[in-house]
């Protein structure tokens, strides 16, 4: 299969999808339109040479790129938020063709990148800085010598990207390792192959850039591929499983990994609620934005017994509102779209099946036209189903009535995941009160989804749902190790630290940690007792002597110490 031909775009650029001919007998990804079925072009799956090659040029790019001050890493990555700028419609078209969302959707995950890259930049030169470390108490008297952490890189770092924002998953992690100083391996979701040879395009139209990251596409060979190449650090975004397999590949060698993975995300209504606005967000958030693909998606609601019948009624009412279509439109009237592939709705329909024979009821929608679903509101659930414990990710809301608030509690901590929680109480106090004790890594009061929009606030899960973050210093932090600095002239030979490597200077370290760690006046200056008891008249006097100097030194030296550790 040959991809599409496109145009050149405005700017003479070469086209974000571009042609290839031939396909050599290798393995194909066809980029498939979910909406339509229409199958727009291709891509060639990596080979293991391919990708073990790409391992090697990074390797050796690293310290090409690393070795660059950071103002002139800044300076190269901000041309690429421009070049991001400049093509939002090119980009728009190919994300809404290659997952079904609309192209505002679309248009809402580049918005959402380029808010993080925007920050990311300006914020890099005060995260990635060294920090001074105050000296330790044996090496008080060494004033001249500096102790500090700096931030270093990994070396080469693979990012592994999911389908569900194809663009806002992998971007932002790939700017910020590279931020960071790494070079990238970047392979982006084989369902969404299309969005992926287009970030790749992007990056090509700066070509400061394009040296330090490599794109290699495909599925889970191409993944598994990436790992035995053994990067140095390895970002995965994706399910649970996927999680564990890589987890287990990369601790056989040592990789250090980070993962963002699935979510069940609970919401929880209190009798005090403000209903409609609960069930208008819980429809936007759990159904209709991304037809539900989102691992922070609503995908159960428990509801305090008084309001129940209220919030069911809402919830179907909202549902009936939502329309379900596909446009290539940037004006699209479609509150939904498809969902993006089979094997999603193959999860959906056995989990709605599961459901249905262990007594649950579709209170509304439930069919599924092609790829396009229905809002479904199902009622009668429990937690024996798989609708209530594993990930669906599509437009479901299974809504469970609880006898209080710590029923509620206890049943949305009765989970394997712990990325995200809704809480509704017109009481702030009340609902953040319930939200302290859900276990989870991000919790939203009277909203859904919102916190996601806020470049700056961390966001990532607890339990099965994963152990990185992203948003902010923390996303661009875990790209960077510490490396540890003692810089200072040679030790001078009454330095503590100098005179504790000789032989035969037991007593005096043992009276230095009285000193210092004694926690009563009597456990400090019981070696200077002690030689005082064991002393001659003569020798006391001395000793008192040397006792007043060294003590009025001491504080000197600590009095500089502390003044030089202030400025
Ligand atoms: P997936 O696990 O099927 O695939 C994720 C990526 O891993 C893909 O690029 C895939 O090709 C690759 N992969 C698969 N097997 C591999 C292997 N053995 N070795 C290396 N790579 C391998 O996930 P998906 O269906 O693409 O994405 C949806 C999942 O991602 C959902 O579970 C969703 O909750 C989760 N997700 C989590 C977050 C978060 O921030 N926590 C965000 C978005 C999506």
């Amino acid at each position: 299969m040959k991809q599409t031909t496109s145009a050149p775009n405005g700017n003479g650029e070469a086209p974000l999808l571009n042609t290839k001919d031939e396909t050599g007998g290798r393995t194909e990804i066809p980029f498939t339109n979910p909406a339509t079925g229409e199958q727009f072009g291709s891509v060639l799956e990596a080979t293991a040479e391919e990708v073990a090659k790409a391992r090697r040029e990074m390797g050796a790019a690293a310290a090409v790129w690393s070795a660059k001050p950071l103002q002139e890493r800044v300076r190269i990555l901000r041309k690429l938020q421009g070049v991001i700028v400049d093509s939002l419609d090119e980009m728009t078209v190919v994300i809404n063709k290659d997952h079904g969302k609309s192209r505002q959707e679309a248009l809402i995950e580049l918005f959402m990148t380029l808010e993080k890259l925007q920050l990311y930049f300006a914020k890099a030169p005060e995260w990635l800085v060294s920090r001074r470390v105050p000296r330790g108490l044996t090496s008080i008297l060494s004033l001249s010598r500096q102790y500090y952490t700096e931030v270093m890189p990994y070396g080469v770092v693979a990012v592994i990207g999911p389908w569900n924002y194809p663009f806002e998953l992998v971007v932002p992690a790939v700017c910020s390792a590279l931020l960071a100083g790494n070079t990238v391996l970047v392979k982006p979701s084989e369902v969404s192959a299309a969005t992926g040879v287009m970030i790749e395009n992007l990056f090509k139209r700066v070509p400061e850039l394009s040296p330090f990251v490599r794109f290699l596409h495909g599925g889970p060979t191409v993944g598994a591929a990436i790992v035995q190449a053994q990067p140095d650090l390895i970002f995965l975004t994706g399910s649970v499983r996927t999680g564990q397999i890589v987890a287990q590949a990369a601790a056989e060698r040592m990789i250090p990994f980070l993962c963002e993975l699935g979510g069940k995300d609970p919401m929880i209504v209190l009798d005090d609620a403000d209903i409609l606005s609960a069930a208008r967000e819980c429809v936007w958030g759990g159904a209709a934005f991304n037809t539900g693909q989102s691992c922070v998606a609503v995908e159960r609601v428990y509801v305090v017994k008084e309001v129940y019948d209220q919030f069911l009624d809402a919830v179907i009412s909202e549902a009936k509102k939502q329309s379900i279509g596909y446009s290539p439109d940037t004006n699209n009237p479609y509150h939904m779209g498809p969902l993006t592939f089979e094997r999603q709705k193959n999860i959906i329909a056995e989990h709605l099946q599961d459901a249905q024979e262990k007594g649950a009821r579709i209170a509304y929608g439930g069919t599924i036209d092609g790829l396009f679903m229905e809002p479904t509101v199902v009622v009668d659930v429990d937690h024996t189903m798989k609708l209530m414990k594993e990930e669906t990710f599509g437009p479901v809301i299974p809504i469970m009535k609880v006898d209080d608030e710590l029923h509620a509690i206890q049943l949305a901590n009765d989970s394997k995941f712990g990325l995200g929680a809704y809480v509704w109480s017109r009481n702030e106090d009340r609902a953040q009160r319930v939200a302290q004790q859900l276990q989870v890594g991000v919790v939203n009061v009277n909203d859904v989804l919102v916190n996601y929009a806020v470049p700056d606030l961390a966001f990532g899960g607890v339990k099965l749902s994963g152990n990185a973050r992203t948003h902010g210093r923390e996303e661009v932090m875990q790209f960077t190790q510490p490396r540890s600095w003692s810089v200072g002239p040679p030790p001078l030979p009454f330095d503590p630290l100098t005179m504790i490597r000789q032989p035969n200077r037991y007593g005096m370290i043992k009276a230095m940690t009285q000193f210092f760690f004694g926690v009563t006046a009597q456990q400090r200056l019981q070696p200077a007792t002690e030689a005082f008891e064991e002393s001659t008249t003569v020798r006391k006097a001395g000793i008192m002597a040397v006792t007043a100097a060294a003590a009025a030194s001491l504080a000197t030296l600590l009095a500089l110490f502390r003044k030089k550790a202030r400025q």
